[in-house]
């Protein structure tokens, strides 16, 4: 079985990134040929500094590993090193209508919040078509943000397949069943996000420990004193009881009876601590693996050569169906 799945080059990720990807990717490597990419075509969509984009991408490769990506068994890179996703880009552009691109909540809600809105930004799900289609992939791990361009991904590789002859297979997202769309403490109608959002309630995942347990303190909670899910009259307690449930590893019913009858305050102060023992084996090798800048560049190095070969055959498929003179 072929995984495939992609993060943005963009600050430094969350715990909403680790609930819906980090966690996955670990999970799922298990389960067959895995590429993880870090997507930095996709970071210059919105309004971007050179110097920081470099200083995300290594960071990230950092965390990727530091979160248990086996560079020996799993193929880690960067999208910019294979030319392979600019092209697929491009002629997949041919088969995605702009209807189906604006119709994208996600541009929707991200052009509202852009001065300047890039045409990248509009067509970054037809890249991310093209992401995921050039490795054959079966499953693509994310999170819940992602469920319509995975669905656009579909329906994209169907209609060059009518069009052209077999040449994808369609993938399928998967999504986890607790912490698929975790919210800012702050805001829990809105989604936690790297790059939006009162950062008082953005959770990151090399928040020192004072920081992250002042985030949880401080996080927002719902009238009523029950710790229950119940996401449309209790969003906060809801997020947090998924949250805990990410960090712990226990179901949301066995918290739930957990806490029956203990205050906000107790529950807040516990899912504090659980995210900060979740992150400090992580945050340690994350350090060692950030200091060694050479050890990345290799890493990303051998990656992107896996990832060259294994994107190839594909392309070459595109460009010959398609009708191009090689
Ligand atoms: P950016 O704001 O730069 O887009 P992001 O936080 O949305 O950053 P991405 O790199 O776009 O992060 O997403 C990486 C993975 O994390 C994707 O699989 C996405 O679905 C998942 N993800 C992002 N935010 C959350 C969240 N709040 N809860 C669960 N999964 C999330
Ligand atoms: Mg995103």
């Amino acid at each position: 079985m072929r995984i495939f799945s992609g993060i943005r080059a963009s600050g430094d990720k969350t715990l909403g990134n680790y609930s819906g990807g980090f966690r996955q990717y670990a999970t799922t490597q298990e389960q067959g040929e895995a590429f993880f990419c870090i997507v930095d075509l996709h970071s210059i969509t919105t309004t971007h500094e050179p110097e920081a984009l470099r200083e995300s991408t290594l960071s990230l490769a950092a965390m990727l590993f530091a979160t248990n990506l086996d560079p020996e068994r799993s193929t880690v890179f960067a999208q910019s090193h294979v030319r392979a996703h600019a092209e697929a880009a491009w002629l997949l552009g041919s088969v995605t209508s702009f209807g189906e691109l604006r119709r994208m909540t996600h541009f929707k809600d991200r052009s509202e919040q852009q001065e300047f809105v890039s045409a990248g930004l509009f067509a970054y799900p037809v890249l991310m078509a093209g992401d995921i289609l050039l490795y054959g992939t079966d499953i693509v791990p994310v999170g819940d943000d992602q469920r319509q361009h995975v669905e656009l991904t579909r329906d994209i590789a169907e209609r060059f397949n009518s069009r052209y002859g077999e040449t994808f297979v369609v993938p399928r997202g998967v999504y986890p069943e607790e912490g698929a769309r975790i919210k800012n403490l702050q805001e829990p109608e809105r989604l936690m996000s790297t790059s939006a959002g009162n950062p008082q309630g953005v959770v990151r995942m090399i928040d020192e420990p004072d920081v992250i347990r002042k985030k949880f303190k401080t996080a927002v909670t719902d009238s009523g004193r029950e710790v229950r899910h119940d996401p449309e009259p209790k969003p906060g307690i809801s997020n947090l009881l998924e949250i805990m449930s990410v960090a712990s590893g226990k179901s949301v019913p066995v918290l739930e009876a957990r806490y029956d009858g203990a205050g906000y305050g107790e529950f807040k102060t516990d899912v504090g601590e659980a995210v900060i023992e979740l992150f400090a084996p992580i945050q340690e090798r994350y350090r060692e693996l950030r200091a060694d800048e050479g050890e990345l560049r290799r890493l990303l190095g051998l990656g992107a050569e896996k990832a060259r070969q294994a994107s190839a055959p594909t392309l070459t498929a595109m460009y010959d169906r398609m009708g191009f003179v090689r």
